[in-house]
């Protein structure tokens, strides 16, 4: 199973330091500098966007502290577009503060199509899943692939959306998920169907539970 570790790339490492120097501890949200070392988001930020959902078909638990609004869009484009990748450390923390007892056999970032992650250089999920693997001492893989980019989502109806992303998703040959606890990784859980697309091909494959972390959800 070694062969599926996530690894980290010396680059995140580099920027991840670079970013500790720079900024002085402000609200992943709102930016206001605040006098807590050990906080990541403002007490009136977490308390305007908390999610409380936890439960959505086939995922068997949602790990999801934050409500998609404009302040988790202007974290989540920086994360994504502005080349921002050490955000994934604000943003599991985040995370982590409110969730600290999530367990399972290990972590599996939801894949971006390699065609995609090549436009951008990374894939988000993967980088949250590295941060989140320190914090919560359970393993990151790597054991999903994309078989075919998909369309997307946002404009197509639930229904197109299923049958868009059937066999769009695979188990990497070899990687073993019988009797597994798995925790998918992604940044936002928009319409849900491609986490749920993993967890229903993980859950085939014979994994016996299937969890979700992401940062916020639509
Ligand atoms: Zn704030």
């Amino acid at each position: 199973m070694n062969n599926f570790m996530l690894k980290r790339s010396r680059a995140t490492d580099a920027l991840r330091a670079v970013y500790s120097v720079i900024y002085p501890n402000k609200c992943l949200f709102c930016r206001r500098v605040m006098d807590d070392k050990q906080a990541f988001v403002c007490l009136n930020c977490e308390f305007e966007i908390t999610s409380d959902e936890h439960y959505v078909e086939n995922l068997n638990w949602l790990y999801i502290p934050y409500v998609y609004g404009d302040e988790v869009q202007h974290v989540v484009h920086r994360f994504k577009y502005g080349g921002a990748k050490a955000l994934a450390k604000p943003m599991a923390r985040a995370i982590y503060s409110r969730f600290p007892d999530v367990y399972g056999d290990f972590l599996l970032p939801v894949p971006l199509h390699p065609n995609r992650q090549r436009d951008r250089g990374f894939n988000q999920a993967s980088e949250l899943a590295l941060e989140l693997s320190l914090l919560l001492k359970i393993p990151a893989m790597d054991g999903l692939s994309r078989l075919r980019d998909t369309e997307k989502q946002f404009h197509l109806s639930r229904e197109q959306r299923a049958s868009n992303l059937a066999d769009a998703i695979g188990v990497k040959q070899g990687f073993d998920v019988v009797g597994k606890r798995i925790i998918l990784v992604d940044d936002v859980f928009t319409t849900g169907s491609t986490a749920v697309e993993c967890a229903k091909v993980l859950k085939s494959a014979g994994a016996t539970h299937v969890d979700l972390i992401a940062f916020a959800r639509a």
